[in-house]
């Protein structure tokens, strides 16, 4: 994710942030030190990590899934939201970014919160479909590789609990999405999973430009 959410100017963005913006201070670490990454663009953006954290709040999530973890902010914003006895599964193949998150998750003291996998997303999702986890989590952050995005969906969907939310990342692809030249195939994967879930009967959804575009979809 750039800067801004999408379409709102820097001068607005600035203004939103001045105004609602709390973040705790490991979290402005994090931050800093992950746009010195260069893939900092993977990095979710502080307000939409608090508008999850909210969310956590709101459902009275205790059992929560982050597919994708990076250098941890939204693994560490949702584990600083979870009551003392929740738990995040972080599922992430990439040693290197995660070390920089698991870092901050000690230091966050919460890393008794999360418990991270690294493994490709899916086989922890399967290994934990198979363990007889399906409808136990309240919560699910999808924001991995986006050709997997149906796939990760499913599982998530299957893990969640009735009344439970998936959010997902990127769904507005820094609006490549909307642009029909754009043949790209991950804009092609995000574009065909939008559709999907537009038609998707098993929840009530709603799609949000926030950040870089947040699907959040409520299992009936
Ligand atoms: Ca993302």
């Amino acid at each position: 994710m750039g800067k801004a959410s999408i379409g709102l100017d820097e001068r607005i963005y600035e203004y939103l942030l001045s105004v609602s913006l709390r973040e705790a201070e490991v979290l402005t670490k994090l931050r800093q030190e992950t746009d010195r990454h260069p893939a900092r663009i993977m990095q979710i953006s502080p307000e939409q990590g608090q508008f999850m954290a909210l969310l956590i709040k709101l459902i009275g999530a205790k059992k929560t899934l982050d597919i994708g973890v990076f250098t941890g902010y939204s693994s560490l914003v949702v584990a600083l939201a979870l009551p003392e006895d929740g738990q995040v599964i972080a599922c992430d193949r990439d040693p290197q970014a995660t070390k920089i998150a698991r870092r901050y998750w000690q230091e966050a003291g919460v890393e008794h919160k999360i418990d991270f996998r690294l493994a490709p997303a899916l086989d922890t999702l399967d290994e934990l479909i198979a363990q007889e986890q399906t409808g136990s989590f309240d919560f699910a952050f999808i924001d991995a590789d986006k050709r997997n995005y149906p796939n990760y969906y499913e599982r998530a969907l299957t893990l969640l609990r009735p009344g439970g939310i998936v959010a997902i990342d990127n769904v507005l692809w820094f609006g490549s999405v909307a642009d029909p030249e754009d043949t790209d195939k991950r804009t092609a994967a995000i574009r065909e999973f939008n559709q999907k879930l537009h038609q998707d009967n098993r929840v009530e959804i709603s799609m949000l430009p926030l950040a870089d575009g947040l699907t959040l979809a409520l299992k009936r």
